[in-house]
């Protein structure tokens, strides 16, 4: 059965089921301790094709296993590509959890026009997701500080080498399972503020998860880590002055008692982490900005004393402390180089959410069965 808008087919619709060609051989998960983010694999992946006729059509879970494609495809040339990245966590209980499954399937479906990319329903995507994660649920690690980590992608598949949109699509979910990050969960990074290269400006792809991005974002990352620091902190387009993100991950700041978080204006990624730590930051009656972070403010409140806190946020770590920020050739230490109260509060808050520990008041996780 088709579905998507092209076939005219209902939104809000629950989506057709994923027929299951299950692999005939299973494959042995990797020790907890050995796992490595995004190496190996589950047995499984799902894939949804497009066309412009039929909408997003056959939807099914097959064994995990290289795509064939024609080598003139168009995610290959232009990198029409976009994808999302959440999480399941085996909670205590035993019960597998996905965190806001929702808001990431929202975000793969809104990002999609952007990219003149078919939005995937978020319903489909839902569903894709939990036939994997069922077929899969073996692969969904038990061991303090791991996961599974689920990568929905679509991809455009059309063989064509004209400049415009394709119109044949793959949308896949394939998963990974995750480690705690084995002695440096938590562990603040130095973090170099760049100011010569971009990732994205308004206007550009910074708000989506396109594949583009990330490219875009490799230089500066190799060169700062052969400078001794473990990423970089993006500043705008035009000036190199106002703070983006840190690397792959929101930017968190606290003044004083005052939280700063750069406003959505197009060039950086809506997080749900981000989102997370606002909404929790708020509940405990702190202050929260998302506005303009310049420089100049962050070199005045080191030289006061009032930069308390720096730290990133995402899903892969949820949150990551920075320990201080290279700028003009010269470090700007944070918190005396530990992480901060605050972080630390918010990265056991999060977590205990996501493993069942604590009570979810926002609705945040969804059992998958
Ligand atoms: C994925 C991502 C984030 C973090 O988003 P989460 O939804 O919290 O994982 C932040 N910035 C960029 C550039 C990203 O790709």
């Amino acid at each position: 059965m088709a579905w998507g808008a092209a076939a005219g087919y209902p939104a809000r619709m629950s989506p057709p089921p994923f027929a299951l060609h299950l692999a005939a051989k299973r494959s042995q998960r990797p020790p907890d301790g050995e796992l490595v983010f995004g190496r190996s694999f589950t047995d499984h992946m799902a894939i949804v094709d497009y066309d412009a006729e039929r909408g997003w059509f056959d939807p099914r879970i097959v064994p995990y296993g290289p795509l064939a494609l024609d080598p003139a495809a168009a995610v290959l040339h232009y990198a029409q590509t976009m994808f999302d990245g959440m999480k399941a966590f085996r909670g205590d209980d035993g019960k597998i959890r996905f965190f806001r499954i929702d808001r990431h399937c929202r975000r793969l479906h809104d990002g999609a026009t952007r990219l003149c990319i078919p939005p995937v329903d978020e319903a489909l995507a839902r569903a894709a997701i939990f036939a994997l994660v069922s077929a899969d649920r073996d692969w969904v690690p038990s061991s303090a500080g791991t996961s599974l980590y689920i990568r929905p992608t679509v991809i455009a598949s059309e063989p064509f080498l004209g400049v415009r949109p394709a119109n044949r699509y793959t949308f896949f979910v394939i998963a990974s399972p995750v480690g705690a990050y084995a002695g440096e969960a938590f562990s603040p990074a130095r973090i170099l503020v760049e100011d010569k290269y971009v990732r994205s400006a308004v206007g550009g792809l910074g708000g989506v998860k396109a594949g583009a991005n990330y490219i875009a974002s490799l230089r500066a990352a190799e060169d700062a880590k052969a400078r001794g620091y473990a990423q970089v902190l993006w500043t705008d387009a035009q000036e190199h002055t106002y703070l983006e993100e840190v690397g792959t991950m929101n930017l968190v700041v606290r003044i004083g008692d005052e939280f700063v978080t750069p406003p959505l204006v197009g060039s950086i990624l809506d997080g749900v982490t981000r989102d997370s730590v606002i909404t929790l930051l708020r509940e405990w009656e702190f202050q929260v900005s998302e506005r303009p972070l310049g420089m100049e403010e962050i070199v005045s409140a080191h030289r006061d004393g009032s930069l308390r806190e720096i730290f990133g946020c995402g899903t892969a770590a949820v949150i990551t402390p920075v320990s201080a920020l290279g700028w003009k050739g010269e470090d700007l230490v944070v918190n005396g180089g530990e992480p901060g109260q605050v972080s630390r509060r918010l990265f056991d808050a999060i977590s205990a959410i996501q493993y069942g520990r604590a009570p979810d008041p926002h609705g945040w996780t969804t059992l998958l069965d």
